[in-house]
């Protein structure tokens, strides 16, 4: 039996990375998946394909989630297309690393607007939704950054650490609605926003990994899937790490 039969899930940044492999495993346990991207359309479609194929209803959605409006008629859209909406994984993320004395007001204000706003506006717009329906996963994907912070990351830890505020605070706000919200925190997983770092400081982070081995996007995905199934009930308002051991 498959544990995410007929549930709808909304995942953003579903196109590549984490985003892509926890669209593709919700897809794999039953589950629609509604998927938005920021412009990468051959990737998104490559997901939508991929989804497809474990028999669900899989659609792409061009849509940048730092923008209330795009967020809004998007998510009227999706609620059009497959009627409800079951589980929200607010994954889309950014990084514009770069040392506090240089970082640009512009680095700040982007990365908080993807990485935090996005998933506040996420949670707005399907807010009554899941209230009325008193049933509902909200799955934050935050990091071990914004736990422990990280030299050069300021607008990034920030952002993180701001998502578990968000995340604590809207499964208080929700709990006695049937809605859970929970945040995970991933360690150093391979993507292309980890491919895009200077070989130094990948080998030097890797390095550090209790377990020796960079995490994979399925290592996420697992947790994500949890999250949104039958086990996860009772579980909310928690951050759970998928990082090897390295923020321990
Ligand atoms: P990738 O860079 O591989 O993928 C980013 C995804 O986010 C893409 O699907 C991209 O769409 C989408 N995206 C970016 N900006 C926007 C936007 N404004 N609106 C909508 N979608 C957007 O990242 P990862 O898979 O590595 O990271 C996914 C999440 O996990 C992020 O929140 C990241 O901070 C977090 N994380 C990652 C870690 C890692 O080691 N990789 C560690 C800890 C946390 P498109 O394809 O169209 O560009």
């Amino acid at each position: 039996m498959k544990t995410l039969n007929n549930q709808t899930a909304l995942v953003t940044g579903g196109s590549r990375g984490i985003g892509r492999a926890i669209a593709l495993a919700m897809a794999e346990e039953g589950a629609n998946v509604a998927i938005l991207y920021a412009g990468n359309e051959t990737a998104a479609a490559q997901t939508v394909q991929e989804a497809e194929a474990f028999g669900v209803k899989a659609l792409s959605y061009r849509c940048d989630v730092s923008s209330e409006q795009a967020v809004k008629e998007t998510v009227d859209q999706v609620l059009k297309d497959f009627g409800r909406v079951d589980i929200l994984v607010n994954n889309a993320g950014i990084v514009r690393d770069g040392f506090l004395l240089s970082m640009k007001e512009e680095a700040f204000d982007d990365v908080i607007n993807t990485n935090l706003k996005g998933a506040f506006h996420l949670i707005r717009q399907l807010y009554s939704h899941m209230m009325r329906r008193k049933s509902g996963r909200i799955i934050n994907i935050s990091s071990i950054v914004g736990l422990n912070g990280n030299a050069a990351q300021a607008n990034y830890a920030a952002a993180k650490a701001g998502i578990i505020g968000l995340t604590k605070s809207t499964a208080k706000e929700l709990a006695a609605r049937g809605v859970t919200c929970n945040a995970i925190a991933p360690g150093f997983i391979h993507s292309d926003m980890t491919d895009a770092m200077p070989e130094k400081a990948r080998d030097a982070i890797s390095s550090q990994i209790p377990m020796k081995r960079v995490g994979q996007p399925q290592d996420v995905a697992a947790l994500a899937v949890f999250l949104a199934g039958p086990g996860a009930s009772y579980i909310t308002g928690e951050v759970i790490r998928v990082d090897g051991g390295l923020a321990m």
